[in-house]
């Protein structure tokens, strides 16, 4: 019996080659009819048996094209037409387009096959590419994606790649940054003062550079980076230094997986992460052996490796005999990344010794992503290249909603439908550049998904300068979020998760309903509101930031705080090697509340400890006190746990730590290991946490536990109380898809916002 059917594909179909491909799978099976572009994506007619339409429509999102993702399927009937052939039909002009643009992606193996074939006509061209692969998210500037609103605007295609791109059984039919020698971009090598210099082969004299350990600023897909040897000590101290960026880790590009495990331990799992499409910098154990320069990452256990993704990176490989580059992103420490060539060559002076630059624009930041694999599954700690602005699928339907997200490690996130967008990593708001860049990032991710929210939800912080962004806007609707109520919300959004549930918010810093600094928070929480069912008891944190930056601050304000001025007498190096005229000024800040915020931040808590023990007095970069912390605890397991004690007040348990203190002075006194103790504070956090959940469930009855926060990026932690309150019979969701900390901030924000609007 012969059938029509109809079909709808939703989601990202247009740009990726997805057409041919439902060409080629009628053709395959010898159906008539045709296909088309479509507002929402793309609109499928066949006719043929039954059972052959059948089996199309099954095999249809199977092995759709690597750069799809289908999101919605609706199959119809429709009367026969007695067509006999296949065709692909042109989309109608004036037609709007309504349809989700792909995010970049790693150069594809038919191409990396091309690109080193000395008979192949883009042999050796640095922007080969084609529907499977390629830039996109980074070279739009508007929709609908079509070439003219791309950055390739400038490049008239030749003849051959016309043909190419005309073609609908090419791989490269409908592909916008189609390019080879004759008509696209080309790279070009300046000098330290942004000077053109004229060489043949730009690429293989920035390799030689490289080789001679010279830093290379090396345009990438959605920024520039700072190149150098990783293996040349002298090479990573240089950068080090003129970037100026103390110790926070490099991360470092391999050639291929081998090289990879060269350098650092590699699981079944790490290889796939590393494999995958986005190409995301994957945080692995290093070798002991290894021969990267100890200054990458210094007292890390980890290196940041990833695989390269443009051309332009497997050239660099092919011409240098390096084993590594170092490749951070081009830019002063915390700065947003530079895209332009010129704006690179201004903020970069004295950073790069030259500059491998291209005529093909970067429109729109996008740092590399960053995962981490937690039980061997990929979590994200930096969702950004690769995976913008792919959506975040939610359960039910939402409103319109903006939400502006944190201060630090910022995104943005727009929702629709059952779609959350969240924009790539825009990072800390506190420099000129940032703000710019959180607003270009708001503007572009409205034009290209045609969403313009009247609804806009914020952080309660009253400084951050997204909130003051959000305050200024006019004709909308406002709503404030508390920032640990957004941390469990994100991760009920990401598990698809409805009612209530026990939240463990764990990180540094966020405003709290009381004013004080909140951080170590346990909530029950729905999308609408929360109770704060437990949190660690407030200490001061004298002089404000500053505590954050010296975190022997904590630990004097701790030590103060359980002991008072008692502890000033005791023998334990952290004590003696105290300046007595600061710890004094210290004391009186503390005594007198000058200049001393309370916070109950569980970031904090492990600043003090980490300055307690010798580790941190001082940090470099964001929780590097808490990291170095986690570091320390060795291989061994152990179960020996200090103890914390749990105080009712009205409604709210407090998390009293002091005699985890006392254990842990009568340790440092009897000269017990920094692992060890490390070791039992970690496991005496678990303990408490899995004794609260427990109390908290025997009081509402729930049992489904959320973690998120950036103290969840503690794997120590985050596994061994993962498997603790599974043991105890709870439902643990956990934050992977999205980071933990602020990061996934904003989907909680919009998410509590549709929750409060719909109620009102
Ligand atoms: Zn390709
Ligand atoms: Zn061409
Ligand atoms: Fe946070």
């Amino acid at each position: 019996m012969e059938v029509r059917r109809q079909i709808d594909v939703a989601g990202i179909v247009q740009g990726v080659g997805f057409r041919p491909y439902v060409y080629r799978l009628a053709l395959e099976r010898r159906l008539a009819g045709n296909v088309a572009n479509s507002p929402a994506g793309v609109t499928i007619e066949v006719e043929g048996p039954a059972e052959a339409v059948d089996e199309f429509v099954l095999n249809l999102p199977l092995s759709a094209p690597p750069l799809s993702c289908i999101t919605h399927i609706q199959v119809r009937e429709v009367p026969c037409s007695g067509d006999h052939e296949f065709r692909i039909l042109a989309t109608r002009r004036g037609e709007q387009i309504h349809t989700l643009i792909s995010p970049d992606v790693a150069i594809c193996p038919d191409c990396l096959r091309e690109l080193l074939d000395p008979h192949d006509r883009r042999y050796l061209y640095p922007f080969i590419n084609c529907t499977n692969c390629g830039p996109r998210f980074t070279i739009v500037r508007d929709i609908p994606y079509d070439r003219p609103y791309t950055s390739m605007a400038p490049f008239r295609m030749c003849a051959t790649c016309q043909a190419e791109y005309d073609d609908p059984l090419n791989r490269r039919f409908h592909a916008q940054p189609n390019a080879c020698w004759q008509c696209g971009p080309q790279v070009e090598l300046w000098d330290r003062k942004g000077q053109k210099v004229p060489v043949t082969d730009p690429i293989a004299e920035a390799a030689e550079g490289l080789e001679a350990g010279l830093v290379v600023a090396v345009k990438g897909l959605g920024g520039f980076h700072l190149a150098a040897d990783a293996i040349n000590p002298a090479a990573v101290a240089r950068l080090r230094q003129r970037k100026r960026r103390v110790e926070k880790p490099f991360a470092v590009m391999v050639p291929t997986v081998d090289a990879a495990a060269d350098f650092c331990e590699l699981s079944d799992a790490a290889v796939e992460a590393l494999r995958i499409v986005q190409r995301p910098i994957v945080l692995l154990p290093k070798k002991p052996s290894s021969r990267i320069a100890e200054q990458v990452a210094p007292r890390n256990r980890y290196l940041g490796v990833f695989l390269p993704y443009t051309p332009l990176h497997h050239l660099l490989f092919e011409q240098g005999g390096f084993r590594a580059l170092v490749m951070t992103s081009g830019n002063l420490s915390e700065e947003p990344i530079a895209i332009d060539n010129q704006e690179a060559a201004v903020r970069l002076k004295g950073l790069a010794d030259c500059f491998l630059v291209h005529d093909r624009a970067i429109l729109r930041r996008c740092d590399d992503s960053v995962v981490r694999l937690v039980d061997e599954k990929p979590r994200q700690l930096r969702r950004s290249r690769g995976f913008v602005p792919v959506p975040v699928f939610l359960k039910d339907d939402v409103p319109e909603i903006l939400a502006v997200g944190g201060e630090l490690k910022n995104t943005v996130c727009l929702t629709q439908h059952k779609h959350a967008f969240l924009s790539q990593h825009i990072g800390d708001l506190e420099n000129l550049e940032s703000y710019r860049f959180f607003e270009e990032a708001i503007d572009h991710l409205q034009r290209i998904l045609e969403i313009k929210p009247h609804i806009i939800a914020y952080d309660l912080h009253p400084g951050y300068f997204s909130t003051k962004w959000a305050l200024a806007q006019k004709e909308v609707e406002l709503v404030g979020v508390q920032h640990h109520h957004a941390h469990i919300a994100s991760c009920m959004a990401e598990n698809h998760l409805d009612g209530k549930v026990i939240g463990f918010a764990l990180d540094g810093t966020g405003y709290g309903t009381d004013c004080h600094i909140w951080g170590g928070e346990v909530l029950v929480a729905d999308y609408r509101d929360f109770h704060r069912a437990a949190h660690f008891d407030y200490v001061p944190m004298p002089g404000g930031d500053q505590a954050i930056r010296e975190p022997w601050r904590m630990a004097v304000s701790y030590l103060a705080h359980h002991f008072q001025r008692d502890f000033l007498h005791w023998k334990i190096p952290f004590v003696q090697s105290l300046d007595l005229s600061n710890t004094e000024i210290l004391l009186h800040m503390i005594e007198r509340s000058v200049n001393s915020p309370l916070t109950s931040s569980c970031g904090r808590l492990f600043d003090a400890v980490s300055a307690l023990v010798g580790i941190r007095g001082e940090v470099n970069y964001e929780a590097q006190a808490a990291i170095e912390l986690e570091m320390e605890i060795g291989e061994e397991e152990s179960h020996e746990a200090y103890s914390i004690d749990l105080l009712r007040r009205d409604e709210t348990w407090i998390i009293d730590t002091k005699p985890t203190f006392e254990a842990m002075i009568a340790d440092l006194q009897n000269n017990v290991p920094v692992s060890s103790i490390s070791q039992r504070f970690h496991n005496g956090l678990v303990e408490t946490f899995v004794k609260l959940a427990q109390l908290i469930r025997a009081n509402t009855v729930l049992d489904r536990v959320c973690l998120s926060g950036g103290t969840f990026h503690n794997v120590y932690l985050l596994t061994r109380l993962q498997r603790r309150l599974k043991g105890s019979g709870f439902h643990v969701f956990t934050q992977a898809e999205l980071p933990a900390g602020d990061g996934g901030l904003s989907l909680g924000q919009a998410l509590i916002a549709a929750h409060r609007v719909r109620a009102s």
